[in-house]
């Protein structure tokens, strides 16, 4: 049977990079974008060229009824949902001392609160399906923690606290969820950074690269081919964080 994932955040980047993959496997996918229309019409048109057929569908994840409209989109369309990929997210560079309160209700409210609000409208369609794969992408930001990105760095944990506490309670739905943590990886989120930075970046990495989309995109690949791993936070990352 034709596979259905719905991929957040799917316009550019990571996001991006996890829609190609996907869609070159034979999985029918609804990649979101918020902003980037443009970007995300793009990786459809590339797509076409080699004969894929993904949707792309505009919503902001962060809110409830459009993440509902996205899903009911879905359902209507395909009639089930199978893979849901929670990559959406936003970065914010802040000194402890600086966060505002709406400065953390945005980063919260884009990394933490759009993961929970999409698993939950999708995942009573996989429960009923008896099956399911949920990846959340959070970051080695989670495990580590990141200074001048403590907010970002608890939506992360969040994100992996609640990986393993959904996979004990979807487990005997037969639904398996799983955190894939990046590290430094060479998308626009940090396009901030200097040429210095990135080469210091890749001094103190192990495998002496950044990071790039298709590195996450083949994880989530294997994934969603896997039947036995659940609960756990995969960090790829070049050997940046060995735990
Ligand atoms: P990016 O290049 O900045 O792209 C962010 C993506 O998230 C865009 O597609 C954007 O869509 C989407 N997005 C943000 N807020 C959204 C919302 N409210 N609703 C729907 N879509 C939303 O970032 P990236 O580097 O690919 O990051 C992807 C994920 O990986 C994020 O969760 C990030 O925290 C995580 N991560 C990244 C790194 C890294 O080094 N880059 C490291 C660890 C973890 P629009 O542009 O269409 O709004």
């Amino acid at each position: 049977m034709e596979k259905i994932a719905i991929v957040t955040g799917g316009s550019r980047g990571i996001g991006r990079a996890i829609v190609v993959a996907l869609a070159r496997k034979g999985i029918k996918v609804i990649a979101n974008y918020n902003k980037s229309e443009e970007k995300a019409k793009q990786v459809k048109a590339e797509l076409e060229k080699e004969n894929l057929q993904i949707d792309i569908f505009k919503a902001d994840v962060s809110k409830r009824e459009e993440v509902k409209e996205m899903v009911a989109y879905t359902i209507k369309k395909y009639g089930r949902i199978d893979i849901l990929v929670n990559n959406a997210g936003i970065n914010q560079e802040k000194l402890f001392q600086d966060i505002t309160d709406e400065d953390w209700e945005n980063v919260m409210n884009g990394n933490l609160y759009s993961a929970f609000c999409t698993t939950q409208e999708v995942v009573q369609f996989m429960i009923n399906q008896k099956s399911g794969c949920i990846i959340n992408i959070s970051s080695i930001y989670g495990i580590n923690g990141g200074s001048y990105a403590v907010a970002y760095s608890a939506t992360k944990a969040g994100m992996d606290g609640m990986t393993k506490a959904l996979a004990k309670e979807l487990g005997p739905s037969n639904i398996r969820v799983n955190s894939i943590a990046p590290g430094c990886m060479n998308t626009d989120m940090n396009a901030y950074l200097t040429e210095e930075e990135w080469e210091e970046i890749k001094q103190e990495t192990p495998l002496e690269r950044i990071g790039e989309g298709v590195d996450i995109a083949k994880c989530v690949e294997w994934l969603v081919e896997d039947e036995f791993t659940t609960g756990q936070v995969i960090s790829i990352n070049g050997g940046l964080v060995i735990t």
